[in-house]
This record gives structure tokens, C-alpha cells and sequence, in this order.
């Protein structure tokens, strides 16, 4: 805990930590350094845990780095959480992110962008930019993200971490802040594979608050196995000839490609021709979804209230206009336009339908496919600004990573290229059929 306070006095600049719960973590490790004396102490004892500031801890503020929630505490812990400490994990702190989980890049928070720590004057990535640099900076062991659109492996991918997000379902997201309830998922960044392991196992399986978690059996995932046998690896090949594919993030496929082929894994190249149409499925469905989310932040249940509020009207108005940023409100607007009853059928209707064809395409590989391989992201991380002006140029940053929230599938970044030639770091994704994290941790552990 020491080690862990001490790397987090040493990268403020990096504006990683929204706030370090420093004197009540130092109390609850010396209470588990008693338990681990008395023999008692659980699986996760002095296993030291960032969260991001979307995910509810009783009693401490959660912000969702917007200003609407500015100084707002949470009434309850989420399920995740109270699983990690019942077996005596200890939370150093609550990290930054995109407001609302909404962006790739750390730009959007309303409390200052995240530096990368591999280089400061590139973005971290996001939504989680705060989890996957407090990792990379030392600052933790583990740090909790959620991934609606890749939040969690997009930044693990630009800060050279391990970075998972489990099949939908698999992690209850009662108390975590919902930004589009049926892509959300939490999930853990580390620096090993087996760290992951060991967090999500934990924090997996059915909850009673969260009708959309699995009763599926929840595997040992941190239990793998010593010898892995040869895979089916279908590389996407659309993600190879994407125009926006830098071209080191392609020659490093290619050569992973045939370092699992010497492996003994048969990897074969799989069409996905609906890849041009992921992103624009996920922001007419995400903006629908949130638009709904956040009407609840109406200046009266929760947060942030203008002081120029006269009447009920005004203090919707100016309070959501005063409280939420501009990428929010971009996507409340569009949110609103997709739902709106001249253009349901048109946008939101016709996203559903395409959502289930791709979906129903993805099981009919994964029926000959154990993985799908992709890179995490098309290129290293981008300078701060870079894509600021068009969000489009933005939105297309996700091409590979939506895939598998649309699904419901889940998919981890690896860190398999730390050195490129600019020196910033970039993943490899594997992707698996719903509720085989088994497989994936096992192959992810002995590819690292
Ligand atoms: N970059 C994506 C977005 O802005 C992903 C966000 C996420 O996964 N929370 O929607």
C-alpha cells in the first residue's frame, strides 16, 4: 500500500486519481495484515484496486467525471465491489475517465484529461483512460474499468496493459452508472493475465440486483490449465485490410499470425463484411440507450442544481445544460433524434435488426472458431487534440472493438507490441464465444 501511495504522489501530473482514499486504505490493510496472520484472511488479501469513477463504493463520491454528479456519494457499493471485498481487497481510490464512460480518449472529463505514462503528451485512451494508466504508472496491482465500446482494451491497448471485458452478463452492473445498459460491462486491467483472472472470477456470477446476470457457472478462471491445447484462430480479415490500419499494427498481425500458426494453433483468415457497419450500429443504439440513462440527472434527484433554477422547467434546463459536456450532450441529442417517432424505424429500429444480424453472423463463426484475432485498435495512441474537432474521425477509433459489446461477447487486449517504433505501446484482441472467458484467459495466459 505504501509502494502504491507513494507511485501515486510521484505521477500527479498525470491526473490519474480523482481522489486516494489514503487513510482508510492504510487502516483496512493493517486489518487484513491481521486476518493474513490469523489465518483467515480471503483470496484477494492486500490486493491493492483503483476504480474507475463509475462504479459505486458506499459512502464515497462517484462523479462519473461529469460536474453533474460533482461531490455526489453513493448510497450503496456495487455488487462487483462487494464481492472484491469480501475477500479482503483494499480500494486505493477512485480514477478518472471520459464523462460517462463517453469517449476514447480522456478528453471528456470534466475534471482534466489523463496523460499516457508511456508518453505524456498522448491520450491514455478511454473511456477508461484513469484505470489502464493508473496500471501502466504502478499506481495499483489491478484497476476496475467498464467497457460499453472497447473502454476497457482501447486504453489497455495505448498504455501496453492487459485489459478484459467479459460476456455480457457475466458481471453484475447493479451500481455500475449506466451509460447504455445493454452494452455495459465491468472488467479488470492488470498487468498479467492471471491478475484479471483471479478479479474477474470473483467478482463473476448471478446477482439478484441485476436481472441481466448469468446464472451460467462461473468458471475458475485463475485455475489454468498447463497444457493448452491447439486452437481454431480465425483472423478477421477486414480488420487487416481496413484503410485505417497503420501499417506496423498490420506487420505485427501478420507476425503474430504466424508466431500461433509455429505454436501449433491453426489460424485461418474469417470474413466479417459487416465491419463498416459496427460503428454506426453501436452510436445510433449507445446514444438511444443513454439518452434514456440520463434523464435521470434532471437537477432534482441527484447532484448538480443550477443556482439560476427559478421553476421546474429552468431547473431541468439550465441545470443539464450548466452540469453535462459537450460530447454528453451530443449524444443525448442524437439518442433523442434515433427514439424520436418520425425516425425510430428508420435509425434505431433499423440498428436493432442489424445488431442481430451481426450477432447471428459472429455465433456462425464462433460454431468453427474457438478466437477471433483483430488488432485491439487501428493505430498507437493519438496526440491530445488530435480528434477533438470531428468526432466522427473519433467514433471510428472503436472499429474493432464494438464488435464484441454489440455481441455480447467477451474479448481481451494483450500487450503483445510494447515497443513500436514511436515507442508507444499497442494490443493484440482475442475475442471468444459468450461465457468462454475460460479459454481466452487460459490461451491469453500462455501467450504472455
Ligand atoms: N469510445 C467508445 C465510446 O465513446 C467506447 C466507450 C465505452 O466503452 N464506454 O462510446
Amino acid at each position: 500500500v505504501n509502494h502504491y501511495l507513494q507511485r501515486i504522489e510521484e505521477t500527479v501530473d498525470l491526473n490519474i486519481f480523482l481522489e486516494v482514499f489514503k487513510s482508510e486504505i492504510l487502516d483496512k490493510a493493517a486489518a487484513v495484515q491481521s486476518k493474513i496472520k490469523a489465518g483467515n484472511a480471503g483470496k484477494l488479501a492486500g490486493m491493492v484496486i483503483a476504480i474507475k469513477d463509475n462504479i459505486c463504493y458506499k459512502d464515497h463520491k462517484i462523479s462519473a467525471s461529469s460536474k453533474i454528479l460533482k461531490d455526489f456519494e453513493s448510497l450503496y457499493s456495487a455488487t462487483a465491489i462487494n464481492r472484491l471485498l469480501a475477500e479482503d481487497a483494499l480500494i486505493i481510490g477512485r480514477v478518472n475517465c471520459d464523462e460517462f464512460a463517453m469517449g476514447g480518449s480522456n478528453e471528456n472529463s470534466a475534471y482534466g484529461p489523463v496523460k499516457n505514462p508511456v508518453n505524456k503528451d498522448y491520450v491514455p485512451g478511454g473511456s477508461s483512460g484513469g484505470s489502464a494508466a493508473a496500471v501502466a504508472a504502478d499506481c495499483c496491482l489491478v484497476a476496475l474499468g467498464s467497457d460499453t465500446g472497447g473502454s476497457i482494451r482501447q486504453p489497455a491497448s495505448f498504455c501496453g496493459v492487459v485489459g478484459i471485458k467479459p460476456t455480457y452478463g457475466r458481471i453484475s452492473r447493479h451500481g455500475l452508472i449506466a451509460f447504455a445498459s445493454s452494452f455495459d460491462q465491468i472488467g479488470p486491467l492488470s498487468q498479467s493475465v492471471s491478475d484479471a483472472a483471479l478479479v474477474l472470477e470473483i467478482m463473476a456470477g448471478k446477482d439478484s440486483m441485476d436481472t441481466t446476470s448469468s446464472s451460467q457457472k462461473v468458471d475458475a478462471y485463475s485455475d489454468f490449465s498447463e497444457n493448452p491445447k491447439p486452437l481454431k484462430i480465425g483472423f478477421i480479415q477486414e480488420c487487416l485490410d481496413s484503410k485505417s490500419l497503420d501499417p506496423e499494427v498490420k506487420e505485427s498481425q501478420l507476425k503474430l499470425i504466424e508466431q500461433l500458426r509455429a505454436e501449433g494453433h491453426t489460424v485461418d483468415p474469417v470474413r466479417l463484411e459487416e465491419l463498416d457497419y459496427l460503428v454506426p450500429t453501436y452510436y445510433v443504439l449507445t446514444t438511444a440507450e443513454a439518452s434514456s440513462n440520463l434523464s435521470r440527472y434532471d437537477g432534482i434527484h441527484y447532484g448538480y442544481r443550477s443556482s439560476a433554477a427559478t421553476d421546474i422547467e429552468s431547473t431541468y434546463l439550465k441545470s443539464r445544460t450548466e452540469g453535462f459536456g459537450k460530447e454528453v450532450k451530443r449524444r443525448i441529442m442524437l439518442g433523442s433524434f434515433v427514439l424520436s417517432a418520425g425516425y425510430y424505424d428508420a435509425y434505431y429500429g433499423k440498428a436493432q435488426k442489424v445488431r442481430r444480424l451481426i450477432k447471428e453472423k459472429t455465433e456462425s463463426l464462433f460454431e468453427d472458431y474457438d478466437l477471433l484475432l483483430s488488432p485491439t485498435t487501428p493505430a498507437t495512441a493519438f496526440k491530445f487534440g488530435a480528434n477533438m474537432d470531428d468526432p466522427i474521425k473519433m467514433y471510428l477509433e472503436d472499429i474493432f472493438t464494438v464488435h464484441a459489446n454489440l455481441v455480447g461477447t467477451p474479448a481481451i487486449s494483450l500487450p503483445l507490441f510494447k515497443h513500436s517504433k514511436s515507442g508507444l505501446p499497442f494490443g493484440a484482441q482475442f475475442m471468444s464465444a459468450a461465457f468462454n472467458e475460460k479459454l481466452l484467459l487460459d490461451f491469453s495466459h500462455n501467450l504472455m
